[in-house]
């Protein structure tokens, strides 16, 4: 069954051309390094491609190969449009945002994901949900393909696996993360120098952020749900950018007797990023799709578009109830 999926998406790559690449709004390290890594195979394959995200390539992922041809989508006409698509990280079709203003009327989608709560909109569909990282699934992809990994395309991999598995630390960190790891170390990825690039170093913003989230760190009485909020202020005082917010929400999750940590980021005055982090007892991609967005059990988000308080309200009952039915 995997291997046909494998075959099926090696075949979208191969016997295709001109392709768009894209991947989901507000990108992380594994939607930027699956993008790269799909540009890379593409061009190892020699094929034309496009590389498209709805923003800018976060500073911190400035490293990657090749990163600077993605194209940041304008708001406005497209230029022209594509007919082959390759979405990667994108739990559902409205992950991908803007960029699919420059898909052509009957495009044709491959979706290579890792949420479970994928619902496989692709015309083909790549989804291994026990990865833990799309980069993983595209390792597997370049392996099936055939093609020799070199330093390039492993920092990409490395890279996604390394940022969506925290460090090599979460649940997902499984004996192939491990041994995928091994080889692209081998390859040419440059493990220590990774590691302080995504997940040590710290921009100023980051901290001012942390500063301020930190001083407003709030719990429910019995102290298992704990949360901070950002408001569009904060930002714009401490010059933070979104990026800057990663990993905020960690904080109220860590701390011990506490179940869920929420990241409640106001966007405007109307719009909230909501951020939920899992102990491991609730299953926050639930509640994430409650709410209209999705993730994983223990990480998940979606967006409201209602005023900051009131999302604040609604998410923090809603986990209560969820965590007094447990
Ligand atoms: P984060 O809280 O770091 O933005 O996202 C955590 C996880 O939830 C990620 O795997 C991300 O893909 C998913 N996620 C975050 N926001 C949304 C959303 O609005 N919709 C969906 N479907 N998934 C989301
Ligand atoms: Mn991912």
């Amino acid at each position: 069954m995997w291997e046909a999926q494998l075959a099926l998406a090696a075949a979208f790559l191969r016997e295709r051309d001109d392709f768009l690449v894209v991947s989901h709004v507000q990108p992380d390290g594994d939607a930027i390094s699956s993008t790269v890594a799909v540009g890379w195979m593409l061009d190892k394959l020699g094929k034309s491609y496009t590389m498209m995200n709805e923003g800018p390539v976060p500073s911190r992922l400035r490293f990657l190969w090749n990163c600077g041809s993605i194209v940041e989508c304008a708001e406005g006409e497209p230029t022209r449009k594509y007919r082959n698509v390759i979405a990667v990280d994108c739990a559902d079709f409205s992950r991908v945002g803007p960029t699919q203003q420059w898909f052509e009327e009957g495009f044709e989608l491959l979706n290579i994901d890792h949420h479970p709560t994928n619902d496989a909109y692709g015309k083909e569909n790549l989804l291994r949900f026990d990865a833990a990282a799309t980069a993983e699934i595209l390792y597997e992809l370049s392996g099936h393909l055939g093609l020799a990994l070199d330093a390039d395309a492993a920092t990409a991999f490395y890279t996604g696996l390394l940022t969506d598995t925290g460090g090599f630390r979460y649940a997902n960190t499984s004996p192939f993360v491990m041994e995928a790891a091994s080889r692209l170390l081998a390859a040419g990825a440059q493990g220590p120098v990774l590691a302080e690039q995504l997940l040590e170093r710290m921009s100023m913003g980051q901290m001012r952020m942390i500063q301020r989230g930190l001083s407003r760190l709030a719990f429910t009485d019995d102290q298992r749900i704990g949360w901070i909020w950002v408001t569009s202020e904060d930002l714009a005082e401490t010059g933070a950018t979104n990026e800057d917010l990663e990993g905020l929400v960690n904080y109220p999750r860590n701390i011990e007797g506490v179940e869920v940590g929420v990241l409640f980021k106001e966007n405007g005055t109307k719009s909230v990023k909501v951020s939920m982090r899992s102990a491991g007892r609730v299953n926050v991609a639930a509640a994430a799709q409650h709410f209209g967005g999705g993730g994983h059990v223990r990480a998940a988000g979606c967006r409201l578009t209602i005023p900051l308080a009131d999302a604040m309200e609604q998410v923090i009952a809603y986990l209560k109830k969820e965590l007094d039915a447990l």
